[in-house]
């Protein structure tokens, strides 16, 4: 049976580091972090999200403020506001919670975030830098993606180095597909990326050595489209039927062919959390400290 990767465990570790990165940051600058989580509408699970995200940086000591706007906001409006907390130097990291109203264009969104406090790692300048192999804010669901990887190897003893390792990606999304592919190859993996349009997809995941899936289809990869062994990182969050939480992945089936799996929930979800106070913290130190 496949190892289980705590990403629960992980998270609860990575904060606790955080915490301490925190207060030597406040012991340094005599402030906390400031990040400032903008949520515009009344979306449900947008709610939940961004409230998780605002308490999460409260408990590592970072200043979290949660921004709701109306669902009628306008863009201008919007972009005003991303105006006023580029400049405030109190502030290091912006997020704004999406989707976002259809009145409103999300590109110019991301465009108008100063990249220097683009925390979420989805502005055009961190995208290219890190395609470079330049130091970048990384989207936080493919940076969590990574630190549970690393974790689950150096806990079985196996080498982090990814070379001569076949990592296919399933999705190929801006936030989640693409970075998680370039964080791959950058660890010198040989990557596939797979989409809708991809032909033959079980027997291209057959070849998979680390395997991510990324679609938002309720288990959707069964366990006859694995390599025996293979490591399985599973970010889908779905509902079925029944209303239960379940990933792209069917655990049940993959669980007796993979070497070792993220659950759902569990898994990639608290990691990415946790990589947001991250990305924080080091959007602050590069602002303040590298002057
Ligand atoms: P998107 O909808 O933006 O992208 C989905 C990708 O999957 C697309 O590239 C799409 O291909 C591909 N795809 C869709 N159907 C199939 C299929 N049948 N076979 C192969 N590929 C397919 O989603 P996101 O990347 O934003 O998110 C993916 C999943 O991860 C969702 O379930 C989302 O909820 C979850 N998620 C979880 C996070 C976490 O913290 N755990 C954070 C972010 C997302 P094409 O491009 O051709 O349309």
């Amino acid at each position: 049976m496949a190892r289980i990767i705590d990403g629960k465990e992980l998270a609860a570790r990575t904060r606790i580091q955080i915490r301490a990165e925190v207060a030597a940051f406040v012991a340094s600058h005599g402030r906390a972090p400031g990040l400032e989580v903008v949520l515009v509408g009344d979306d449900p699970a947008s709610v939940v999200y961004t409230r998780n995200k605002e308490k999460a940086a409260l408990e590592v000591g970072i200043r979290g403020v949660l921004h709701r706007l109306p669902a009628d906001t306008t863009e201008p409006a919007l972009l005003e506001l991303l105006r006023r907390l580029n400049d405030d130097p109190a502030v290091d990291g912006i997020l704004v919670q999406l989707p976002l109203p259809k009145t409103i264009d999300a590109s110019r969104v991301i465009d108008a975030t100063s990249p220097a406090k683009d925390v979420d790692g989805f502005h055009p300048v961190n995208a290219g830098l890190l395609a470079v192999g330049r130091e970048a804010l990384v989207p936080c669901t493919p940076r969590g993606c990574m630190a549970l990887l690393d974790d689950h190897l150096a806990s079985v003893g196996a080498p982090t180095d990814l070379a001569g390792k076949h990592a296919v990606v399933v999705g190929r999304s801006n936030i989640v597909g693409k970075p998680m592919a370039q964080l791959l190859l950058a660890r010198s993996a040989t990557v596939t990326i797979a989409h809708s349009r991809t032909k033959e997809l079980p027997a291209l995941c057959r070849e998979a050595d680390i395997l991510v899936a990324a679609v938002g289809r309720a288990e959707l990869v069964r366990g006859d489209w694995l390599k025996p062994g293979a490591v399985v990182l599973d970010v889908g969050i779905n509902r079925r039927a029944d209303g239960s939480l379940c990933g792209d992945v069917d655990t049940e089936s993959a669980e007796r062919i993979a070497s070792a799996i993220t659950p759902v929930p569990g898994g990639v979800g608290p990691m990415t959390i946790a990589m947001l106070l991250s990305n924080t913290v080091r959007a602050a130190r590069a602002r303040l400290e590298t002057r």
